[in-house]
């Protein structure tokens, strides 16, 4: 056994795994690799024991496809540079155990030495990278989510705004943007409290995710405004579907404090249009919505006015 790849577990007295290691051979005709050792780390990744390990196919992925894969791609690099320049393979995967849980695992196959014999030696390293994924997977929804409502936050509805407006000009499809605003709502939180104020935030955020389609988008903007950004909607569409979270919002029965009614700007993408631009032309026309009486939507004929261009 190779006795310095083996690290330290929590059999050993030691704190935490570190890296799996493998050493492999791989034959330079038939492409097989297989294994000559194992350190502990490998075995305790993969739930086998060193004598299952010896002569066997390594595992860089559960999946046997994935790893028939692994090696092509090392055969196709250790024959484009020669084993010389060869500076190793390496990756990240998802492995599908066979429990059903998934793994992320990275890896890194080296080379030591050349061909001898028409065998080269190789060192697999493998480092299961599940945890720090999932955190970073939790940073990003705690970066992009709105903590009360659960929807999408404002910096992350800037970044799909962004690349909704490219996608719309690369292949002049329609996009409609909605703006809300809950009418009077700061008499709401002083009438009733904050937590009813709240409590409302919530209900119109799940009113608004039931409502939407699947390739729809709904943020918090910020307080009690909303955006809804609509791919494959032209205008009309847009407007009628505001009309209709309108009604629904006018006529929900809010505990506590009764009806609750909301505004609605809504526009639809012009060519080249930047998101400042947008951004401006929806906030005019939620402007017109709440000077005209509030408790409606920015009719058509208003939103495309000279006013607004
Ligand atoms: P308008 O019809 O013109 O929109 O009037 P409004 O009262 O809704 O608008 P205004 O901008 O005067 O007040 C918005 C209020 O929203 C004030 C602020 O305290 C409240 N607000 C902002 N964020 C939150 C929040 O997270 N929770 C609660 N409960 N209130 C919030
Ligand atoms: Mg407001
Ligand atoms: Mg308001």
């Amino acid at each position: 056994m190779y006795k310095h790849y083996a690290q330290p577990g929590p059999e050993d007295g030691g704190e935490s795994p570190g890296h799996a290691v493998a050493i492999l051979s791989m034959a330079r005709d038939s492409r097989r690799v297989q294994v000559l050792d194992v350190n502990t780390d490998y075995q305790r990744l993969w739930g086998r024991p060193r004598k299952e390990w010896l002569g066997a196919t390594p595992n860089v992925v559960e999946q046997e496809a994935a790893n028939q894969q692994i090696i092509a791609q090392l055969h196709d690099a250790l024959s484009t540079t020669g084993e010389r320049d060869f500076e190793g393979i390496g990756g990240r995967e998802v492995s599908r155990q066979h429990d059903g849980s998934r793994r992320h695992i990275e890896w890194r196959i080296t080379a030591m030495g050349g061909y001898q014999h028409d065998t080269i030696t190789l060192v697999l390293t493998q480092r299961d990278v599940t945890g720090q994924v999932e955190n970073e997977a939790q940073l990003k929804q705690l970066a992009t989510t709105d903590m009360l409502t659960g929807l999408v936050n404002r910096s992350q509805f800037d970044t799909t705004l962004k690349s909704e407006l490219s996608r719309h000009d690369r292949y002049a499809r329609p996009l409609s943007l909605i703006m809300l605003d809950i009418d009077y709502f700061k008499d709401i939180n002083d009438g009733y409290g904050h937590d009813v104020g709240d409590q409302i935030l919530v209900e119109m955020a799940n009113l608004l995710k039931g409502n939407l389609r699947q390739a729809d988008y709904c943020a918090r903007w910020g307080g009690e405004e909303f955006m809804l950004l609509t791919p494959e909607t032209s205008l009309e569409n847009a407007v009628f579907l505001a009309d209709k979270i309108r009604r629904m919002i006018n006529t929900s029965n809010f505990p506590v404090s009764g009806p609750v009614t909301a505004s609605f700007g809504v526009v639809e993408a012009k060519p080249q249009e930047s998101v400042k631009r947008i951004m401006k032309r929806v906030d005019n026309a939620l402007y017109l919505a709440k000077e005209k009486g509030r408790d409606q939507v920015s009719p058509i004929e208003l939103v495309n006015s000279a006013r607004l261009a």
